[in-house]
């Protein structure tokens, strides 16, 4: 089991003392998560984590995943890309539907417990069916500028929670409620990004033959189109008439986007067989693999159009490594533009500051240094358990000052 201990010399120390401090006040107290897939995704991947190491802090952990059919993931699908901004038509009989599929879950889960964490819009008609504790939405996606009528009816649902969650500020919405903001953050100790030396790196780039001949870019996505993978082969060709390099496009379908295989042939289309592309299909759990990618990467894009927080970027990061990353969502709170990494607008942005780094090699270590020390300090998982629980904590000690800690 996970234990705080392990993260001395790596979190910083402010962090573990607070958190070791409100797990003292809130265990054995029980806390439950609910979101939509167990895997594919930022959330489960959070989740995935985060849930053993609150159990190892004495609190009463569990985390239950809504059950749906394919017309259910398809609707959250389109409110996922509506809330983002996209307009897509929505029937009556579909936000009915979206509302019965959560109510027989209602049925078979057991949402019994003293605070209940309901991650992004697919659950988030699971309000209606509490029983006790505080229940907090967890909102992971960019509703900065959503479709105001599908944002009208998922707030509709939000606004009966005791708090809402955002990732950054600018997600964050007026609602009735108190709000917090809350960024992402990753496991430093989860195989995805734990070290790892040079041969299983080459074994790695063996098992998906991807010659280590030249400099290689890389993207690590689910294939959404709001990733914007075809910019960023456009973006490597431009770069590709000066300097030679290989693409690695890496990624798979969440078996909550039923959109995923329809993108993935879209790409290799696009790729047209360019032997220095290389797209890759990863299966659920390849985090060692990701993790050997992203080490072997000399520049790592993450190009989005729309982006939550953007988890692949402050991966990247903590391995050192320059990343480029789209002026969106959560990106531009991991990458201070040209000293952690540098922030991108337009394909044309990209393949300029991917030249810029090939050929110069001091600035990208420089780049990815600094980037690995942001990190430590702002994101790394012991911070985000540190403000959950510190939500539940403010919550339930309204009148409390934060100093009787
Ligand atoms: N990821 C993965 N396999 C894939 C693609 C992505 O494990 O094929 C992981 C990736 O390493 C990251 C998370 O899924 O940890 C993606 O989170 P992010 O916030 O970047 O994007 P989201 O998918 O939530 O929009």
């Amino acid at each position: 089991m996970l234990k705080l201990s392990d993260y001395a010399g790596i979190s910083p120390k402010p962090d573990l003392q607070l958190l070791a401090r409100l797990a003292d006040k809130l265990s054995p107290k029980r806390l439950l998560h609910i979101n939509s897939t167990k895997e594919g995704g930022g959330v489960a991947e959070i989740l995935n984590r985060m849930v053993p190491l609150l159990g190892g802090l004495g609190i009463t952990v569990r985390w239950e995943v809504i059950r749906g059919d394919q017309r259910f993931f398809t609707i959250t699908k389109k409110i996922h890309n509506s809330l983002q901004g996209l307009d897509e038509t929505f029937t009556g009989d579909m936000w009915d539907y979206h509302f019965t599929v959560n109510e027989k879950n209602a049925r078979t889960l057991d949402l019994d417990a003293d605070a209940v964490f309901v991650h992004d819009p697919q659950p988030v008609p699971l309000i209606k069916f509490r029983k006790n504790g505080l229940w907090i939405w967890r909102c992971h996606i960019d509703v900065a500028n959503p479709v105001e009528s599908v944002w009208n009816r998922v707030s509709a649902y939000a606004s009966s929670y005791d708090a809402a969650i955002f990732s950054v500020s600018k997600f964050a919405r007026q609602i009735p409620l108190n709000e917090f903001i809350i960024t992402p953050t990753i496991d430093p100790l989860s195989e995805k990004n734990l070290d790892m030396g040079q041969n299983e790196v080459c074994k790695v780039a063996e098992k998906y033959q991807i010659p280590l001949d030249k400099p290689l870019l890389l993207q690590v996505s689910r294939f959404d189109r709001f990733k914007d993978p075809n910019g960023v082969i456009r973006a490597y060709r431009m770069v590709k008439k000066y300097n030679d390099c290989r693409l690695v496009l890496a990624g798979s379908s969440a078996t909550d986007d039923p959109e995923g295989e329809a993108v993935i042939r879209e790409v290799q289309e696009f790729a047209d067989g360019d032997p220095d592309i290389h797209i890759l299909l990863l299966p659920a759990f390849s985090d060692r693999d990701i993790n050997a990618l992203q080490r072997m990467a000399s520049v790592v894009l993450q190009k989005s159009l729309k982006e939550g927080f953007g988890l692949t970027v402050t991966e990247a990061m903590w391995k050192g490594k320059p990343v480029i990353g789209g002026n969106v969502g959560g990106i531009p709170t991991q990458i201070m533009n040209g000293v952690t990494g540098f922030l991108v607008n337009s394909e044309e942005g990209a393949a300029f500051r991917i030249r810029q780094l090939l050929n110069n090699p001091d600035l990208a270590a420089r780049m990815g240094e600094n980037a690995r020390e942001y990190v430590r300090n702002h994101f790394l998982i012991t911070r985000q358990i540190r403000d959950y629980l510190f939500v539940w904590y403010a919550m339930l000690n309204k009148s409390k000052s934060v100093l009787e800690l």
